[in-house]
């Protein structure tokens, strides 16, 4: 978002530094080198509908980067692993009333074909779905994915929320029987290099490892930052910092402002990276619902982007970095995934495991209950010049490239407006 929204600025003739904390440029995108293999450090796919990610391709000259693959999804249930994201295979499915899957299946099909969303607003994921699935569904294919990804705030996650989840993907297809998703040639390092490579022709300086300290504020307008080493003049600060870190880095914002950005909560994300000699499922997500795995799925990456014949496996643990689990060693995160594999497919052994990398992020996700709209603040804060939003600004849209993308270029071209 920040580079986006930095690239704008500088088409739209400001002159721009970006301040990184990171020594990488990308945020959650960004990638790592895997024993000479670069790939992001949370996986990433694309899907039909992320225009403003083909629009920013285009422009940069790279839209022949974007590769799309037909690719599977398998639910893993009751020790075995089942087709799934189809109607075939939720027709196949054992132990379901054919009532229920009729059901789910006319959901998932109504989800994708609703475009409003004011009705979701008010619900929770749990009430709706049970409502008009049933509990079975709840129970078995619901269930475990909210809880193992929201704990303590699984029964009030938003049901809007979840809807455009289930469109995007249920969108994402070349039919009705087969799912088709997208990468970029090179992965999202592609679209950061080319990103940095156009703000770097047109002035734009980027600093890494440089966090913002503090945003100063003089007369209720922002006159520039402070990292530790130095200070930023500016007349307009685009923030794209997660919300979480504002009240402490913008100490003199008004305090009801403050308190609104502090209402705003996140759950944390570890992801356990596997480079494998064989591979674990033929498809490119799994979803998990089994006594004795507490993870909601896991994602075969190398069966959407291909890299050197090896299989590359994402475990991601989501949860609120309270949970004590988000400071399990890497050690044991690597055991434990690996043990979740294992389950899935009872022929890997030990031996399959070339490299492994476990990533951390304690702002992983927004956690968006019902009723969020109304909770985010607006981007123009009351301090002149200062736009503020990170992923959850697009609720109920879920953070992606694409989102970020458009919200970022649009905090740059107003920047003439809220900072006259
Ligand atoms: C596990 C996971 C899977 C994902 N999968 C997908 C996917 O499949 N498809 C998809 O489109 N998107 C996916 N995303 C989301 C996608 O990565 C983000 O939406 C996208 O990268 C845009 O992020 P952003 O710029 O809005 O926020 P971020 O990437 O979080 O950027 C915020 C930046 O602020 C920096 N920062 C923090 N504090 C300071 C400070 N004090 N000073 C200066 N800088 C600071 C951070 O270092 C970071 O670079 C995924 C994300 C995760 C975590």
């Amino acid at each position: 978002m920040g580079l986006a929204a930095a690239y704008q600025a500088l088409v739209n003739g400001h002159q721009v530094d970006i301040l990184e904390a990171s020594t990488e440029p990308g945020g959650m995108a960004a990638h790592f080198d895997f024993g000479g293999l670069s790939i992001e450090r949370f996986y990433h796919f694309v899907c039909r509908s992320d225009h403003p990610t083909f629009e920013l391709l285009a422009e940069l000259g790279i839209a022949d980067k974007m590769r799309w693959v037909e690719t599977s999804m398998g639910f893993f249930h009751h020790g075995t692993l089942h087709h799934w994201g189809d109607p075939i295979s939720l027709l196949m499915l054992p132990g379901v009333s054919l009532t229920s899957k009729l059901r789910y299946g006319l959901f998932v099909f109504a989800c994708t074909r609703r475009d409003q969303w004011p009705s979701l607003e008010h619900q929770s994921a749990t009430e709706w779905i049970t409502r008009y699935c049933g509990k079975d569904i709840y129970d078995r294919f619901w269930h475990p994915l909210l809880d193992f990804k929201y704990y303590e705030y699984a029964n009030n996650i938003s049901a809007a929320w979840i809807w455009t989840r289930i469109r995007r993907i249920g969108k994402s297809r070349k039919n009705i029987m087969q799912e088709e998703l997208g990468y970029i040639e090179g992965g999202s390092k592609t679209l950061v290099d080319t990103l940095l490579d156009a703000i770097a022709r047109r002035g734009g300086r980027l600093h890494l490892g440089t966090p913002v300290q503090r945003v100063v504020i003089e007369n209720n307008r922002v006159t520039g930052v402070a990292t530790s080493a130095s200070h930023f003049s500016a007349d307009a600060v685009i923030s794209t910092v997660p919300i979480p870190l504002i009240a402490g880095m913008i100490p003199d914002l008004p305090p009801e402002w403050k308190a609104r950005y502090e209402a705003i909560h996140s759950i944390g994300v570890i992801c356990v990276i596997l480079k494998l000699k064989q591979s674990v499922s033929p498809h490119f997500w799994v979803n998990i619902s089994e006594q004795g795995i507490e993870i909601p799925g896991v994602i075969e990456f190398s069966n959407l982007r291909r890299v050197n014949d090896t299989t590359i496996v994402y475990v991601p643990y989501y949860m609120p970095v309270t949970n004590a689990k988000f400071s399990w060693s890497d050690d044991k995160l690597r055991d434990d995934a690996f043990s979740c594999l294992q389950r899935i497919n009872p022929a890997l052994t030990r031996s399959d495991i070339i490299d492994v990398k476990v990533a951390r992020l304690k702002h992983g996700q927004p956690i968006c209950e019902p009723g969020f709209a109304a909770k985010i603040p607006p981007i123009q804060t009351p301090i002149r010049g200062l736009q503020i939003a990170d992923t959850c600004f697009y609720y109920p849209e879920d953070r992606g490239i694409a989102e970020s993308v458009r919200l970022g270029r649009n905090m740059a071209r107003s920047i003439e407006s809220n900072c006259p």
